[in-house]
């Protein structure tokens, strides 16, 4: 082990005794050592939570946006692209539920037939653009990179897709995974959750609900490293890497930084772009069991965007983290089930989607 990674190492241990998580984050499957199950999915935490607590933010939800409404299923991604449109993949009339389990059993019914990819302006909430219909089985992760490429993760079919810009039809660019086919190694995912790209053309892809690990492709799309994958883990005082479901991706690239929203073990754990080292670890307590993604804006010296989800102890909300001074700055709204966020690169726009309602939001802070 290098001495660098001691160092980091050490300053972790130390940091997890002070202040901020003086408290020991204790995981929501402790009592249970072992794996987590492959059927526990997006819609196991529907029960009603508490109710939301006066708030500090600046952050205000705009009524009336988007202008456009048209029918949507569950709502499981939303990303800003080059222009900063809203783009959101949904999963139509298909929803997880107990038919979606390893062996996916509604290969039969064929693709969503609706567009699940929906572009919208970030001012009017006026549609754009719509795409997306007879490819995907079960739409998790988007993103949409600098020039314009989208990324997408479908965890029926087990597979990362690049489209370009406005999806060209429908004929991918790139194509990682093997069609319905579940795997860990350099080639295969098991319900991959979500895809980070750097400028670079490089990029990052969760993997994910059964997996457990991180993976990072240059931009041909060929392994480079892989953060995490430990089949056997035991969940208690979870080390770095000792991902339990990693469930969404930011990338700090001014802070050479990759950011995985480790769901279940409730946190969000940051490591170096180029070399995978884990430098930083956010984990307040407003965040309760569950972190559901993670996005970030250079604004305001970096910023961290976040969604938590149900676990009968707090309320569940969007939040702003300061990137250096690790403080929330932020918490609002008053969601249900959200499932992802955006960041405009202002920081000034966020837009937050969930699964059930089937519901976009957007929230301004006016002084930006
Ligand atoms: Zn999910």
């Amino acid at each position: 082990m290098a001495i660098g990674t001691y160092i980091v190492l050490a300053i972790f241990l130390l940091g997890r005794g002070h202040a901020r998580n003086a408290s020991p984050h204790i995981s929501p499957f402790e009592s249970q050592p072992g794996n987590v199950p492959d059927n526990l999915d997006d819609n196991d935490f529907r029960n009603n939570g508490p109710t939301a607590a006066p708030i500090k933010s600046n952050y205000t939800e705009v009524t009336g946006w988007p202008s456009e409404q048209i029918s949507l299923g569950e709502i499981s991604a939303v990303s800003l692209d080059n222009f900063g449109n809203v783009v959101i993949f949904h999963r139509g009339n298909r929803t997880w539920d107990y038919y979606f389990d390893s062996n996916y059993q509604r290969k039969n019914e064929g693709p969503i037939t609706q567009n699940t990819i929906i572009t919208y302006d970030p001012d009017s909430g006026r549609i754009i653009h719509r795409w997306g219909a007879n490819l995907f089985f079960m739409p998790h992760g988007l993103t949409v990179d600098e020039k314009g490429n989208i990324f997408v993760t479908d965890v029926a079919l087990n597979q990362v897709f690049k489209f370009p810009p406005r999806g060209r039809q429908g004929r991918p660019s790139m194509v990682l995974g093997e069609r319905f086919v579940e795997g860990n190694d350099k080639k295969h995912f098991c319900k991959p959750t979500a895809v980070a790209v750097a400028k670079s053309g490089d990029f990052f892809v969760a993997d994910g609900y059964c997996n457990k690990r991180v993976i990072k492709f240059n931009s041909k799309g060929e392994f480079i490293f892989l953060l995490g994958q430990n089949p056997n883990m035991v969940v208690k005082s979870p080390a770095p890497t000792d991902f339990n479901i990693p469930h969404a991706l930011a990338l700090a690239e001014d802070k050479n930084r990759v950011c995985v929203a480790d769901r279940e073990n409730g946190r969000i754990q940051c490591f170096t772009i180029d070399s995978g080292i884990f430098v930083s670890q956010f984990a307040p307590s407003e965040f309760g069991k569950r972190v559901y993604s993670v996005a970030y804006t250079p604004s305001q010296s970096g910023m961290l965007f976040a969604v938590n989800g149900r676990d009968d102890i707090v309320p569940v909300r969007g939040f702003a983290i300061g990137f250096t001074n690790q403080q929330v700055t932020a918490n609002f709204g008053n969601l249900k089930q959200p499932h992802d966020v955006a960041v405009s690169l202002d920081g000034r726009d966020v837009f937050i989607v969930e699964l059930d309602p089937q519901k976009i939001t957007k929230f301004v802070d006016r002084k930006l």
